[in-house]
């Protein structure tokens, strides 16, 4: 019971840590080192939230395994039809498990050359965004972020690195991951 209890006041302290994992799946063919790239700086984006990132690659396909929250992202090539004009990607969040989002990597490399930054960069932040709407299970739009469409002063961000999320997102993704990962430890 004492151990149950601490498992418990740990796992809703504010700056505990909570893991997510991200299967991305490469339909595009993305170079390897590209995705890299975008996987490590996505993964710096969440840091400051007290989330941590376990990435991983499926080729072909994807399989859910492990015990923390997963989510799975589509890398697609200009076969997908993306539901918004100039939206970048999409979350499923009425699909299976609302745990599946696409990007576009078209949409994205064309922001990226008309805000002369790097592509990587662009990819990183669009994943960023569609998990924070996998998370939260929310379609909601706010700033940074989450911000509906981005503007050249969040692409100048994005560039830096320092594009972040709002805090009000952060608290909630966080909030989000603790409900959905503290029952699941706490009967362990
Ligand atoms: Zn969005």
């Amino acid at each position: 019971m004492l151990k149950l209890s601490i498992a418990l006041a740990f796992a809703l302290t504010a700056s505990a840590q909570v893991e997510i994992a991200v299967h991305i799946n490469n339909n595009a063919g993305l170079a390897s080192a590209q995705v890299n790239k975008a996987m490590k700086i996505a993964g710096r984006v969440f840091v400051p939230l007290g989330i941590a990132v376990r990435w991983s690659i499926c080729d072909p396909a994807c399989t859910e395994t492990g015990s923390v929250p997963t989510f799975i992202m589509g890398l697609a090539g200009p076969q997908l039809e993306m539901p918004v004009p100039a939206a970048l990607g999409f979350a499923m969040l009425a699909t299976g498990k609302g745990n599946r989002a696409a990007v576009s990597l078209p949409r994205i490399e064309d922001f990226a050359e008309a805000n002369s930054v790097p592509m990587e960069s662009v990819l990183a932040y669009s994943i960023a965004h569609e998990l924070g709407h996998m998370i939260t299970r929310s379609k909601e739009h706010s700033t940074g972020v989450m911000r509906a469409k981005w503007d050249k002063e969040n692409a100048m961000r994005m560039g830096q690195i320092r594009l972040e999320f709002a805090a009000k997102d952060g608290a909630a993704m966080k909030a989000a991951l603790q409900s959905r990962v503290s029952p699941a430890r706490v009967t362990e």
